[in-house]
C-alpha cells in the first residue's frame, strides 16, 4: 500500500510506493543510447492492449464511432492517435476515488470503498490539508503518515518508437502540450486535489526507466512545501514592490540579453541568474498569468516551437545528457494565483547533487549561465 509520511523537521511529506519497484526498466542494461533490454515497449503503436485504458487520446474522434471501430483491428482511426494518456501502471500515487464514471471503471473497488469512507470522515472539514486526514493510520504527534490522494498518468507522446520529444513536428509537440493543458483541467476540477505536477524524465540519470518518448503527471490532494514556498515568495514580492518578481525579471534579462537563449512573440527562454544546475534554463511567457491551463492556443503553439528548440540546442551542446523538465503551474484553488508566474523548467542532469548540497542545501555550480547561455545560442536553430 502507497502511503505519504509526514517528516515534521523540515515540513515535508515523503511518498513510499514500493510498487514502483516492479515496473519494468530498459535503461537496467544500458544507460546511454537506445536500450535493448528485452522489453517490449508498451507505448508504442499496436501495443495499446499493454495500458490500462487511456483518460485521453489526441487527436479527438467521434465517440461513437472510436468505440465500435476500436474493437477491429483493422480499423484506421486506431492508428492515428499522436498522443495518448494513461493511468501509470506502477502509480506513485493511487487514483482517487471519484465520482467520474471513467474513473470508477478503473478502480479497485476495494480500495475505493476504504477511500469513500476516508472521505466520508473528512467531510466537513473545512481543512483539506494532509494533516487533516491523518487520523485513519494509527498517527501519533511525531509519526504522522496517511494514505496519498491523487493520480498519476503518464502522456504517451507519439505513436513511434522515438526516444526525445525533439524528434517531433512542432505541431506534434503542440499536441503533446494540449494534452499536458486537458489532464490538468481535469484535475483541477476535482474537488480534493490541491496540485499536479507535469514533468519529463528524459535519460536514465533523469529517471527514466522507458526509452519512449513520454511525460508524467502527478496530481496531490496537497501543494508541496517547495511549491508553496514559491507561491508565498512571490506574493511578497507584490505586497512589497506591486508588481510580479518574473515579470520584472523578465524585462531586465531581455534588457541585458547575457543568459537569454531566444525570445519569440509570447516566450523568454533563459538560464537563471542564480541556477543551481550547469546548463539549466527556463521557459516563460512574456504575459502574466499563473496557470499553464489557460494558455491561448496560439502561445502553446509558440511554446512547442521554442520547446523543440531549446531542447535540441541543449541535445547539440551536450550529447547523450539526461534531463529533466517540469512544468510548474499555481496550486489549485490558489489564493495567491494574481502574484503567481507559471513557467517551465529544465534540469539538465550534468552534475550529481553530492555531500556539501545534501549538507547545506546550498548548490556549487560549475558553469555559470552567462556561459551555459552563450553555449546553447551557438548550437540553436
Ligand atoms: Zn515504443
Ligand atoms: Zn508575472
Amino acid at each position: 500500500m502507497n502511503e505519504t509520511r509526514y517528516d515534521w523537521l523540515t515540513d515535508r511529506w515523503v511518498i513510499f510506493a514500493p510498487n514502483r519497484e516492479e515496473r519494468p526498466d530498459q535503461f537496467k542494461l544500458n544507460t546511454r543510447a537506445v536500450p535493448s533490454g528485452g522489453i517490449e515497449c508498451p507505448f508504442c503503436v499496436g501495443f495499446e492492449h499493454e495500458t490500462p485504458h487511456p483518460t485521453l487520446v489526441l487527436p479527438e474522434y467521434d465517440s461513437d464511432a472510436t468505440t465500435n471501430n476500436r474493437k477491429s483491428t483493422n480499423d484506421p482511426a486506431r492508428n492515428l492517435w499522436k498522443v495518448r494518456v494513461v493511468p501509470n501502471k506502477f502509480p506513485a500515487v493511487p487514483r482517487t476515488c471519484l465520482s467520474d464514471s471513467l474513473e470508477h471503471a478503473m478502480e479497485d473497488p476495494g480500495t475505493c470503498s476504504e477511500r469513500v469512507q476516508n472521505r466520508k470522515r473528512s467531510a466537513g472539514q473545512a481543512d483539506l490539508s494532509p494533516q487533516a486526514s491523518t487520523a485513519t493510520l494509527n498517527n501519533s504527534q511525531i509519526f504522522q503518515r496517511r494514505q496519498p490522494r491523487g493520480g498519476h498518468e503518464v502522456i504517451i507522446e507519439s505513436p513511434h518508437h522515438v526516444g526525445s520529444i525533439t524528434t517531433l513536428a512542432v505541431e506534434h509537440i503542440a499536441v503533446v502540450f494540449e494534452a499536458y493543458r486537458r489532464r490538468l483541467l481535469y484535475w483541477r476540477a476535482q474537488s480534493d486535489i490541491r496540485y499536479a505536477v507535469v514533468f519529463k524524465n528524459f535519460g536514465a540519470d533523469a529517471g527514466a526507466s522507458l526509452f519512449h518518448s513520454h511525460s508524467q503527471l502527478i496530481s496531490l490532494d496537497f501543494v508541496p512545501r517547495d511549491i508553496e514556498r514559491i507561491q508565498e515568495r512571490l506574493a511578497l514580492y507584490l505586497r512589497q514592490f506591486g508588481s510580479c518578481y518574473l515579470c520584472e525579471m523578465i524585462e531586465e534579462e531581455v534588457l541585458r540579453g547575457e543568459r537569454v537563449l531566444l525570445e519569440t512573440e509570447h516566450f523568454v527562454a533563459i538560464c537563471p541568474f542564480a541556477s543551481r544546475f550547469p546548463f539549466s534554463f527556463s521557459i516563460l511567457p512574456r504575459k502574466h498569468g499563473g496557470s499553464f491551463e489557460e494558455i491561448s492556443s496560439e502561445a502553446l503553439q509558440d511554446l512547442a516551437d521554442v520547446s523543440k528548440r531549446t531542447l535540441s540546442a541543449l541535445e547539440a551542446a551536450r550529447p547523450f545528457a539526461s534531463y529533466n523538465f517540469v512544468l510548474q503551474t499555481s496550486p489549485f484553488q490558489s489564493r495567491q494565483e494574481d502574484s503567481s508566474h507559471w513557467r517551465l523548467r529544465v534540469i539538465p542532469r550534468l552534475s550529481k547533487v553530492a555531500g556539501f548540497e545534501w549538507g547545506s542545501d546550498c548548490f556549487i555550480n560549475t558553469t555559470t549561465p552567462e556561459l551555459a547561455a552563450a553555449v546553447l545560442r551557438e548550437h540553436l536553430k
